[in-house]
């Protein structure tokens, strides 16, 4: 049977960044992985500028497009906004490519990759067997980077308590008169769909082109889905298109992050931002921190887990709760979204954009930040 010190399950963003940071320190890391790769994964490909700019070494070369300026429109309330800087606020990748890149780092650092062998069950003992399409591995420990469905998780008795939330991706050709005309600007519209948006983020030759809502409602996607096609995008001529839906945990498990030697990771940690749910970031960040906190407690169980909880509480969890009380203002109180949105629309999107950047996190304490805005706004 093949032994490592850490099995990582999935070859996600998450996944391979843990990867990478493992290998750099000599640990014998193995990737399972499902699929052979590079394997498409249902994504818009927007790489945000905070995750970019951390990276250890240049995604150039897995970077399709890249866009310095990002426009916001607000069908219902007839507004427009938008944000400019010297950096690519988005960059688009596709995530076969990106993801099979970051792997490969990983491989040259010197870690296992065992594609088609797919985890279907568990034992636990004094190590962990993980038993896979292909055969047998065992391990001190486990990262689950294997995604919204994460079978690592359910395997290991995690109940579900994140909340997931169906979007719809195509991959779209389109005449190249509207190619031109919609290749330029990454936008996000609001009103496309209730509770969330729709958004044309332009690759190379084609248009990535989706829907998410943020709350569970009862809506044609497809039919929303054309009218944001035909109607807000003004395309005429589709020349090809492929769907692709999925879903999207946009709230952190309230169960746990570690147990029984698993530590959970990117969207099998429910880590995409509640806002925006854009996840590859936040993937990148909690992979890096599960390897960095195996790596500082020595290998030791309750000391790796425990850091690891504290990594989590320091940063990301904090930030990810903020974002789900924002997100609950803006996308279940359309009248004050559209209200605030009128009055500081300019102040808003620049405070987004600077999220994206990296420039600054959520703020903390939010409840009282917004109680004190909005009572400021009723009161004058
Ligand atoms: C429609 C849509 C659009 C999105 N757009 C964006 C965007 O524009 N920007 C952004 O930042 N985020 C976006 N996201 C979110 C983003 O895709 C995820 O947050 C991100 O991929 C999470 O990375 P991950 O490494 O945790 O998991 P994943 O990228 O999902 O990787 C999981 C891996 O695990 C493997 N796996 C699963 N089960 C098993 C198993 N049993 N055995 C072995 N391997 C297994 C899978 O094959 C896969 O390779 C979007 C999501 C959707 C659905």
């Amino acid at each position: 049977m093949k032994v490592f010190e850490v099995a990582i399950i999935g070859s996600g963003p998450a996944g391979a960044s843990a990867a990478i940071k493992l290998a750099e320190k000599g640990i014998a890391t193995v990737i399972i992985e499902k699929e052979t790769l590079p394997r498409y994964k249902t994504c818009g490909g927007g790489f945000a500028y905070r995750g970019r700019r951390e990276m250890p070494f240049s995604v150039e070369e897995a970077v399709e497009t890249e866009f310095f300026r990002v426009d916001a429109f607000f069908k219902k309330a007839g507004i427009h906004v938008f944000s400019e800087r010297k950096q690519p606020i988005i960059s688009m990748v596709m995530r076969d490519d990106f993801d099979n890149f970051l792997v490969n780092k990983a491989k040259e650092k010197g870690i296992t990759l065992l594609e088609n062998h797919k985890l279907q069950n568990i034992t636990f003992d004094n190590d962990i067997t993980l038993h896979t399409s292909k055969g047998d591995i065992k391990t001190k420990f486990v990262i689950a980077a294997d995604g919204a469905l994460s079978t690592t998780a359910k395997l290991a008795g995690w109940k579900e308590t994140r909340l997931l939330i169906p979007a719809l991706e195509y991959e779209v050709k389109v005449s190249s008169e509207d190619f031109e005309r919609l290749s330029k600007s990454v936008r996000l519209d609001f009103d496309a769909i209730p509770m969330g948006y729709g958004w044309s983020f332009p690759k190379k030759n084609h248009l990535s082109i989706g829907l998410a809502s943020f709350r569970k409602v009862k809506v044609d996607f497809k039919q929303l889905y054309r009218e944001y096609l035909t109607e807000t995008l003004g395309i005429k001529n589709v020349l090809s298109e492929q769907m692709h839906g999925f879903q999207i945990p946009v709230s952190p498990r309230t169960n746990g992050f570690v147990k029984k030697n698993i530590f959970l990771v990117g969207d099998a940690a429910g880590f995409a931002d509640p806002l925006t749910a854009e996840g590859i970031s936040n993937a990148i960040f909690s992979g890096i921190m599960a390897a960095e906190s195996i790596i500082e407690g020595n290998l030791d169980e309750k000391e790796s887990a425990k850091i690891y909880n504290n990594k989590l509480e320091t940063s990301l969890i904090p930030e990810l709760k903020t974002g789900l009380k924002l997100s609950k203002l803006f996308y279940e109180n359309e009248k004050i979204r559209n209200f605030l949105i009128k009055k500081y629309g300019d102040r808003i999107c620049e405070g987004m954009t600077q999220i994206l950047m990296g420039e600054r996190t959520y703020p903390k304490d939010v409840t009282k930040h917004i109680k004190r805005k909005l009572r400021n706004i009723i009161f004058s």
